[in-house]
């Protein structure tokens, strides 16, 4: 059998205390493939519980501001002394924090703090596994501008990583030339993982979380949501985009372009398959045509319409420019013969709205020009929902059936997604609809 290599990344839930440190130990010794082990902070073990990133950011806010930020130190000590105690680990605990209260004296940094809950972690765990330290300030490189340095951190990575039999390697920071640490945007140890997954080339990169999969639907709208087994990159990338969160979006990218697989897990119930992330499927796995639904509420539709908008005399480019200017994104743009309409986030928009009408009806003199608020976007995932065709239909048929109104539709020419507007008072209700049409088609 050919050699597997698998980077495990376990986040913030998955080493909260020591009893989540002994399960990744028996995770990691069930597969000797599992030779990179990347860590985040200890996250929450209850839900009032808080995670040690925003403690240590506390303390972080406190320091720059002259204050005393002992309570927020005391408080993170405890949570890795509990985890020290509990896995009967000898580690200098006491002299970490203490330079840690040293550098928020002398010199607050904010990423340097907010970098210690995944340094420490990883060290506690590297010691616990038995296996060597990485830290990634020796190999996860950024710029003077603080922006990462991929090509420098590929190399880097994987000279760092690839002559040692096993690794643990701290998530979310690494450091630029001069040695001062820079970390991702929160929930960044997703990134670390993949990155590092690329690096080695890996051939399997597991995130392991406490859910065992993405649900095809928001569990706080549907009550026991599927998980999905299997999915690809764009459809991931659609479903996180419009507010379904397990991944962050950058660790999907990387991964998706190297074409590693990301097997979502759940430190939990490691015997569930959880959800693989792939751009094919494997052969002989059949799929409901519909992956997920998700979406968002806090919606705008603008409608401007012009006789022959279409007749090539760059009206809508032209709409497109003031928006670019005003640096206004937009979620979907359709142009018709006589018309455009433009979905823009509603919390976006109402700054600007009066001076952006004003601008429209100045540049384009439009024959008419219209707004609705209180819009709600939803995204019907499935790379075969438009092959067969059948299946968008049909979900529009059962909102239809429903009473829900449908304000706007577009389905675009590739194989992917349907976004579907609705009244933001029957969000809730479509995203149901379409779960249980998703549910007959399994
Ligand atoms: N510990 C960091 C955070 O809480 C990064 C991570 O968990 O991925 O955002």
């Amino acid at each position: 059998m050919s050699e597997h290599l698998v980077v495990a990344k376990f986040g913030g839930t998955s080493v909260a205390d020591a009893a989540q440190f002994r399960k990744i130990k028996e995770i990691v010794a069930d597969n000797p493939q599992r030779r990179f082990i990347v860590v985040s902070a200890p996250g929450k073990r209850y839900p009032e519980d808080r995670k040690v990133t925003d403690l240590l950011l506390d303390a972080y806010v406190k320091a720059a501001a002259g204050e005393s930020f002992q309570e927020e130190l005391t408080r993170i000590k405890a949570r890795f002394q509990e985890i020290l105690t509990g896995l009967e680990i000898h580690f200098p605990i006491d002299d970490e924090i203490e330079h840690l209260a040293y550098s928020l004296r002398t010199d607050p940094q904010r990423d340097y703090t907010a970098s210690r809950g995944e340094y420490l972690t990883a060290k506690i765990m590297a010691k616990y596994l038995g296996f060597t330290f990485v830290d990634p300030a020796w190999c996860v490189c950024f710029d003077e501008n603080g922006q990462l340095d991929m090509a420098m951190t590929s190399r880097t990575m994987r000279a760092s990583l690839l002559p040692l039999q096993r690794a643990v390697i701290a998530g979310f920071y690494g450091a630029d030339m001069i040695g001062v640490i820079h970390t991702f945007e929160r929930g960044g140890s997703d990134i670390t993982g993949s990155l590092a997954a690329c690096a080695v080339g890996a051939d399997l990169y597991e995130n392991w979380t406490d859910v065992s999969g993405l649900y095809a639907a928001d569990p706080r709208i549907v009550e026991n949501p599927a998980t999905v087994s299997y999915m690809s990159y764009r459809e991931l990338r659609t479903l996180s985009y419009m507010g379904a969160s397990v991944l962050h979006s950058d660790a999907v990218l990387s991964a998706s372009e190297m074409e590693i697989p990301i097997n979502i897990r759940n430190t939990n119930r490691p015997d569930d398959a959880g959800t693989m992330i792939m751009r094919h499927l494997p052969h002989g796995v059949s799929k409901n045509p519909v992956t997920g639904v998700s979406g968002r509420k806090g919606m705008s539709v603008i409608q401007i319409e012009k006789v022959m908008v279409s007749d090539g005399s760059g009206f809508s480019a032209l709409m497109l420019d003031i928006l670019k200017e005003r640096s206004l994104p937009f979620e979907y743009c359709l142009t018709g013969i006589d018309s455009i309409t433009l979905v823009i986030r509603s919390d976006l928009l109402e700054s600007c709205k009066d001076d952006l009408f004003e601008e429209i009806r100045r540049t384009l003199n439009p024959d008419f020009i219209g707004l609705r608020d209180n819009l709600s976007l939803i995204a019907v995932t499935g790379e075969k929902a438009t092959e067969s065709s059948d299946a968008n239909v049909r979900v529009l048929q059962k909102l239809t059936e429903h009473g829900i109104e449908i304000s706007t539709i577009n389905q675009g020419a590739g194989k992917l997604n349907l976004l579907i507007g609705v009244p933001q008072e029957r969000y809730e209700d479509a995203i149901r609809t379409i779960y249980e049409f998703r549910q007959s088609m399994a």
